[in-house]
């Protein structure tokens, strides 16, 4: 059963979430959406891997499709990819998919954009796309799934190196090598001083540490110089953003009228959960109840606050005071797409320009880079669920992909696979180290 090579190779979705890809492949649904829509900027590598391996991917779509019995394939890729799109459809045998040509805009690649724009169907508020008969997948899951097919584990993520660097590229790296290596593969940062963004500048999250390391998720590294704009925004604490938000806030809606969620038909109202923030003492709960169906884009934050506020941020605070509660907001009004929604949609280019990253605007082609790395630090946790144990202990000789960390079949999780042949030197409860 596909479900169960896809659980032995510990494939986890790879556009950012992780959730164990064995679980979708259990579902029973209508359409497969594959999602090649890619909308981080400065992030380009999923054109790169459409473009290079078509025939893996159609080939780990079919799996899926015929596992979830579905009867038609949605695959959705941006127009301007030409070259990875006539890369598919050169490629393609299959009368059963339909490509679904996106423009330019962020957040095409949001599941429940996607999902509408692939299908006309609109996922119910807090809901999964599974309630309107589809499973979604990123492209490069489905070239895993190829790859479970033929009895490999996943031990490589493919990653764009991006920013201020000597040579932005996309290169399959070894699951646990470091920042820090992965940097150089990309010849090394251009400017002293620089921050990264992981996985991207809108979703992604933020370090200084180029000790930290590439997991299953991890879709590329953005550096940028310290004092750069968005570095700037993002190194602010959570409570001076809140007192700026708190005295700045005019309230003008902005980041409600351009929100995506919004105007798809979703209740989500960052302009009311910024009040909130004055609500200290006693009633944030009310407005709060508007940040729930929040899908953390940063669009609001990024791109629509003229007045450089945190409302993603504080729509974040406010997911996290509803969960605390014990709080659920259910939207009473029928989900219904705002007669501005095609009006307001955010071209990338314009989005770039906002984030003052123009730039650092490149390609980052493909690099066939053959890393073999001395020491790999393999999370437990590189997936949605529990996290993995290890099923070695230190001391112990491994060889490469060989299974390090599973858990057990009925909890939600994926195993954990060593991509270098060495000896475990460190097991702790977060990671599992190989040096070879
Ligand atoms: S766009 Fe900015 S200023 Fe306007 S309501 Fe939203 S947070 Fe307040
Ligand atoms: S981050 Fe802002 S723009 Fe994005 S879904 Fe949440 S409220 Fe809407």
């Amino acid at each position: 059963m596909l479900s169960d090579q896809l659980r032995s190779a510990g494939v986890v979705g790879a556009g950012g979430a992780g959730f164990p890809a064995h679980v979708k492949a259990k579902s029973s649904v209508e359409f497969l959406v594959v999602n090649g829509a890619e909308c981080e900027p400065l992030i380009h590598k999923d054109a790169e891997i459409m473009r290079h391996f078509p025939g893996e991917i159609l080939g780990g779509s079919e799996a899926m499709r015929a596992a979830i019995g579905a009867e038609r394939v949605k695959f959705g890729v941006k127009t301007k990819n030409h070259e990875s799109l006539e890369a598919l459809k050169a490629a393609c045998q299959s009368a059963l998919i339909d490509w679904v040509e996106l423009g330019d805009f962020y957040p095409s690649g949001d599941e429940y954009e996607l999902v509408y724009t692939a299908t006309g169907r609109l996922i119910p508020a807090g809901g999964i796309p599974l309630a309107v008969g589809c499973v979604v997948n990123n492209v490069e899951t489905m070239f895993n799934v190829n790859e479970a097919l033929a009895g490999r584990p996943i031990t490589r993520k493919l990653i764009s190196v991006a920013g201020a660097v000597a040579r932005p590229c996309t290169f399959w790296a070894p699951v646990g090598i470091t920042f820090r290596e992965a940097i150089e593969l990309a010849g090394g940062a251009t400017v002293p001083q620089f921050g990264i963004f992981v996985s991207g500048l809108m979703m992604g999250t933020f370090t200084w540490d180029l000790d930290d390391v590439i997991t299953k998720t991890t879709a590329g590294l953005i550096l940028l110089p310290a004092d750069h704009y968005l570095i700037t925004r993002r190194t602010r604490t959570q409570p001076e953003m809140n007192r700026i938000g708190k005295s700045a806030c005019d309230q003008c809606s902005y980041c409600t009228e351009f929100c995506p969620r919004y105007l798809l038909g979703y209740d989500v109202q960052p302009h009311k959960v910024m009040r909130s923030l004055g609500f200290t003492a006693t009633g944030e709960a009310h407005w709060n109840q508007w940040a729930d169906l929040c899908c953390s884009c940063g669009l609001c934050t990024l791109y629509a606050c003229p007045e450089d506020l945190y409302p993603k941020e504080a729509c974040d605070d406010g997911k996290k005071y509803l969960r605390v509660a014990g709080m659920k907001f259910e939207q009473v009004k029928p989900v219904q797409v705002h007669p501005m929604k095609e009006y307001r949609r955010v071209p990338s280019a314009q989005l770039r320009k906002r984030l003052k990253v123009d730039e650092f605007e490149r390609e980052t082609p493909y690099e066939d880079i053959l890393y073999g790395p001395n020491k790999v630090r393999l999370k437990l946790k590189q997936h949605a669920g529990k996290p993995a144990s290890a099923v070695v202990a230190r001391g112990d000789r491994v060889r490469e992909s060989q299974l390090v960390a599973d858990l057990p079949p009925a909890d939600l999780g994926c195993p954990v696979h060593t991509p270098v042949s060495g000896t475990v030197t460190a097991v702790t409860p977060d990671h599992i180290e190989i040096t070879h």
